[in-house]
């Protein structure tokens, strides 16, 4: 489950203003496809292109494939970000350019850092049909990193902790109420899975954060709220908040995301994030000419080719 970004999502425009505490914004994702799947993308949007370092969403699912192949994303190039893979139902098999061939289930997280390049390939595990649920989402590497080695992890098991009221958090990357992931993590971010059940769930937040919800699955009313945040809405929260109040009717999954705002300007583009639009053309270019940055991943699917541009 990835990429790719058009200008249309990623353009540079203009912020959302001073931002307010207090305000929740929610906002539309936009319906995207993926190989032959359709995603509710959350992020970039204008206005928010980052929470935190978090530059991208896609939501897949719930979903049942039923063709042969038609759950398959074939090699392609990443640079410059952290591909995070969870998932709440079915299985992937992920094979990358570093010799990587590792599944994935719900519950588990696989955490590929490109660095200056990496390429990987997902498919669906077995004979359809596939039951498939679960959310992609981007991290934007600081310079620190961003011209370093690939690297990938995947977790088995990830920590989890109740939470005051009737909801579990399965902490993916960063620290949240206490626990802390053992997910690598360039800058200061955190992504939670909340697992909330009927009532109202007051959660910490970290006021040197932004934040994000976007809702998996079931519905939830934020700080009281009359109108429940629903798949296919990301609610956006600004710097300056401790907690937050998750009201739930029914079963309801949601990803908190949060981190300090990005400090640097990105430009993202097909599968990469950069700095710079040579940095983009650059990428494609090697992608393109098979000139060794990317390596073989090891899929027997075709690699997918780079659109034209970057514009
Ligand atoms: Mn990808």
């Amino acid at each position: 489950v990835s990429g790719p970004v058009t200008s249309a999502d990623a353009a540079p425009g203009p912020g959302s203003g001073a931002p307010d505490p207090g305000t929740i914004e929610v906002l539309d994702s936009r319906t995207s496809r993926v190989g032959a799947l359709e995603v509710r993308r959350a992020l970039p949007k204008r206005g928010h292109r980052t929470v935190g370092a978090w530059c991208f969403a896609d939501h897949l699912g719930p979903v049942t494939v039923t063709e042969p192949g038609g759950a398959d994303i074939g090699p392609h190039p990443h640079i410059g970000l952290q591909t995070v893979t969870w998932l709440l139902a079915g299985e992937l098999v992920h094979r990358d350019s570093l010799g990587s061939e590792q599944p994935i289930r719900p519950g588990q997280l696989n955490l590929m850092t490109a660095g200056h390049g990496v390429a990987h390939a997902e498919e669906a595990a077995g004979p359809p049909p596939h039951e498939l649920h679960g959310i992609q989402l981007w991290v934007a590497q600081p310079s620190a990193t961003r011209d370093g080695g690939a690297a990938f992890e995947h977790h088995g098991e990830l920590p989890a902790t109740d939470l005051d009221g009737p909801a579990t958090a399965t902490v993916l990357v960063g620290t949240f109420a206490g626990v802390t992931s053992p997910a690598r993590r360039d800058t200061d971010h955190v992504g939670v899975d909340l697992d909330l059940r009927p009532g109202t769930t007051t959660v910490p937040l970290d006021p040197a954060h932004e934040h994000a919800v976007i809702v998996l699955a079931g519905a939830v009313g934020l700080d009281g709220g009359a109108d429940p945040v629903t798949p296919g809405h990301l609610a956006y929260l600004a710097p300056g908040r401790s907690d937050l109040a998750l009201t739930a009717r029914d079963a309801t999954r949601v990803m908190l995301l949060g981190g300090a705002s990005f400090p640097e300007e990105i430009r993202m583009w097909w599968n990469f994030v950069a700095r710079t639009p040579e940095e983009l053309a650059d990428a494609a270019a090697s992608w393109r000419a098979g000139d060794g940055r990317f390596h073989p991943t090891g899929s027997t699917l075709p690699r997918i080719a780079a659109p034209s541009g970057p514009v």
